[in-house]
């Protein structure tokens, strides 16, 4: 016999398959068995008869009897476990996965009456056997920690501990009183019913007693139906393909309800005074450092970008962030004004009222932050749109300022495509829109706000340049050059992508840096060892190889990378090798347009007026960097640039003190600093008079 032979059973089918098959009916066999007979009526011999197989091949499987029952219990609770991800991947809202799992448990298919006669036969053995009850202890920890941590973003940890407890003991008893009084006293519908009602009773107790008052509670909202969602959004791990989430686009409907909700919230919201805000900010931010890896996790499978990334900067610099306006929320104030003995005046700073904030893919989570800690800082309510591509993490946040203490609707996130973002944007009860996308969204956007005179911040693309200087520390440079093109497979906005290198220096720098770009490890984004992960989607990695090729077109010498990464697992995703391309010029696309992927263009300058002139020549303003060590030089050619964010001797470090934002096409107002409580608030002024009035009349 060949070896070929030896893996394949008669009928060429491969024995691995055949007795996975074998294993399985016999399992059916069993759960049929215990349906029938009960646990003590299933025996080896029994089960054997019925599959019309020898005892011996039973044994042969699963040993003895305990091995059989322990297996066919796995496979019972497994169904269940595959159930309810079918349904977690449908649920939207916190309280929708916490109808999803108790549809899952008291679906149809545990009341008929052959699977419920098998569960019941089990739960029966399973105080007496140690495999059994291995089964049932993960079966009902994963209940309870689902249930908490859906529970948690809608009501308080503590609440949430104990009404998940309650909610998973009605499970087991109304499905163990309806299997013991053999299926008369509930069916699956009822059982739902009961379990549905109870939970919404409780949760509607629960958040009248925190306080809420009349306004819908995230249960009802996450229970109304999305009666105008015509479409779904389909959330892709762009590293494998695979769907990590199906979610409903929320149409007219929900965004005039959030609307709705967010001016109730906001009335609360404002009343607190700035340190209270503060402190609610505070909390948020010790809960996102406390998930910071599982938060790492999520935005890295939605994302493709490295876990050492997301686990070290993304969910940081969002805490950093509620941290800061947190500390600024209780010294906002106006100023007084002396206007001499008869009068003064004064300043209130107050808040906007309802905004929006749209974000793009690149850094979900941090984005959402960016643009909430301020304007909740600030006294204002938000809606937040995250990109259809990655809105997962932009929902932990919800519920994350949601465990913290903020009120009903003060933080909302609706879902959708652009069609959304513009009902916000068009929206007569939104007072400002916070957009970080492309130039040509940022256009629509500010046209659309314009019709309500809405303020709009605008953080837009680039295509920012990088000088180094002859008397660089090269080292340093080629390090700032990596930072500023590789970081996040090059999905950044303030990429210094242009990299103008001064001639004397040009040859050592171009080969040092194709060593350590060369050696840059692509791979799975989930390994802790990965520098490189994949871009966002199929379709921008295709953009971004036709910048590839048309680079290589236009004349670019191609000095490393260049080609999409499918080596093993990565042939799922949408790898491409870090690039860097040399002997560019000014004209050529890939140095002229925004790519936002892992490619580098390298230029050629001897002058120091030149390369001003050449840094300053796009539509573009959104960052630049300069390394040399001469400090006078330095600061000289800082101050000719024309971008809104400036780095010397470093690139693309944010420090959330610092503001940032573009000038030119790249955006309009900032974010972070003290700079962004100027575009999240606006100014009253007030004169008091101290004496009569004169009057001419
Ligand atoms: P897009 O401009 O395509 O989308 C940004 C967001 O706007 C998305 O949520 C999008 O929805 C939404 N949107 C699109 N059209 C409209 C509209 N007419 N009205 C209201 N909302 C709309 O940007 P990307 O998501 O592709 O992000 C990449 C871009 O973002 C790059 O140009 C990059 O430079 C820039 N960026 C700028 C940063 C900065 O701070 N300056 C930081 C990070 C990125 P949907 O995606 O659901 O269609």
């Amino acid at each position: 016999m060949s070896s070929r032979d030896s893996r394949h059973g008669p009928s060429g089918v491969p024995r691995d398959e055949l007795e996975d098959a074998r294993r399985a009916q016999l399992i059916e066999v069993t759960i049929d068995s215990l349906a029938e007979v009960g646990f003590v009526g299933t025996t080896l011999a029994e089960i054997a008869g019925r599959a019309g197989v020898s005892p011996g091949l039973v044994a042969h499987y699963f040993g003895e009897k305990d091995g059989l029952l322990e297996a066919a219990f796995r496979t019972l609770a497994r169904v269940v476990a595959v159930r309810m991800r079918e349904r977690f991947a449908l649920a939207r809202t916190p309280r929708a996965r916490v109808q999803a799992l108790i549809d899952a448990n008291l679906g149809p298919e545990n009341f008929d009456r052959r699977t419920g006669n098998a569960w019941l036969a089990f739960w029966g053995q399973v105080l007496h056997f140690e495999g059994l009850k291995r089964v049932q202890t993960a079966y009902q920890r994963r209940m309870l920690s689902n249930l908490r941590s859906d529970l948690r973003s809608l009501i308080p940890g503590e609440d949430a501990r104990s009404l998940a407890a309650m909610i998973a003991a009605m499970i087991d008893g109304v499905w163990l009183r309806a299997a013991l009084s053999e299926w008369q006293e509930a069916d699956s519908e009822s059982a739902r019913a009961l379990l549905t009602a109870f939970v919404d009773g409780r949760l509607r107790e629960l958040a009248r007693s925190s306080g809420a008052d009349g306004a819908p509670t995230a249960l009802e909202r996450g229970s109304q139906p999305t009666t105008d969602a015509e479409r779904t959004i389909r959330v892709i791990n762009p590293a494998t393909g695979e769907e990590l989430a199906v979610l409903a686009v929320d149409g007219p409907t929900q965004v005039n309800a959030a609307v709705e909700r967010a001016r109730l919230g906001q009335k609360e919201w404002r009343a607190l005074t700035g340190a209270e805000r503060g402190r609610v900010l505070q909390r948020a931010a010790r809960l996102l450092r406390e998930r910071n890896d599982a938060l790492a996790e999520l935005e890295t499978r939605n994302t493709g970008k490295p876990i050492q990334e997301t686990r070290a900067v993304d969910v940081t610099s969002g805490a950093e962030c509620l941290e800061y306006f947190a500390g600024l929320a209780a010294g906002l104030a106006g100023e007084h004004v002396d206007l001499g003995p008869k009068a003064f005046g004064y300043t209130r700073r107050e808040p906007l009222g309802v905004v929006a904030g749209i974000g793009a893919w690149n850094y979900p989570l941090q984005i959402a932050c960016w643009k909430s800690a301020p304007a909740l800082a600030c006294g204002n309510a938000m809606i937040f749109k995250p990109a259809e591509l990655t809105p997962l993490t932009a929902i932990e946040l919800a519920g994350i300022y949601r465990e913290a203490g903020l009120p009903e609707g003060v933080f909302q996130v609706v879902q959708g495509f652009a069609a959304t973002g513009r009902l916000l944007t068009r929206h007569p009860g939104i007072r400002k829109v916070s957009l970080t996308g492309e130039v040509g969204t940022g256009k629509a956007v500010m046209a659309e706000a314009a019709a309500t005179l809405k303020q709009v911040t605008l953080e837009l693309g680039g295509k920012s340049p990088l000088i180094v200087f002859e008397d660089a520390k090269i080292d340093n440079a080629v390090a700032g050059a990596l930072l500023g093109n590789f970081y996040s497979a090059g999905e950044v906005c303030s990429n210094g992508t242009r990299v103008f290198v001064h001639r004397s220096l040009h040859a050592a720098f171009v080969e040092r840096l194709r060593e350590r770009t060369a050696g840059l490890r692509v791979g799975d984004p989930l390994d802790p060892l990965t520098q490189v992960g994949a871009l966002i989607s199929a379709e921008h990695m295709e953009k971004v190889l036709g910048f590839v090729a048309r680079g290589r077109a236009q004349g670019a010498r191609l000095v490393t990378g260049g080609v999409r990464v499918t080596s093993g697992e990565l042939a799922r995703g949408c790898f491409v090798a870090p690039t860097v391309f040399d002997y560019c010029h000014d004209d050529m696309d890939i140095v002229r347009r925004e790519i936002f992927g892992p490619v580098m263009s390298v230029l050629e300058f001897t002058d120091e007026d030149e390369v001003i002139a050449r840094a300053n020549a796009t539509e573009f303003g959104l960052a630049a960097g300069v390394f040399t060590n001469d400090v006078t030089r330095a600061h000289r050619v800082i101050a000719q640039l024309q971008a809104g964010t400036c780095w010397i001797n470093h690139y693309n470090v944010t420090p959330i003190e610092l503001p940032f934002g573009g000038v030119k096409m790249s955006g309009l107002g900032r974010e972070n600093g003290h700079a962004a409580i100027e575009h999240y608030t606006q100014l009253k002024s007030v004169y008091v008079a101290m004496s009569d009035v004169e009057s001419p009349y």
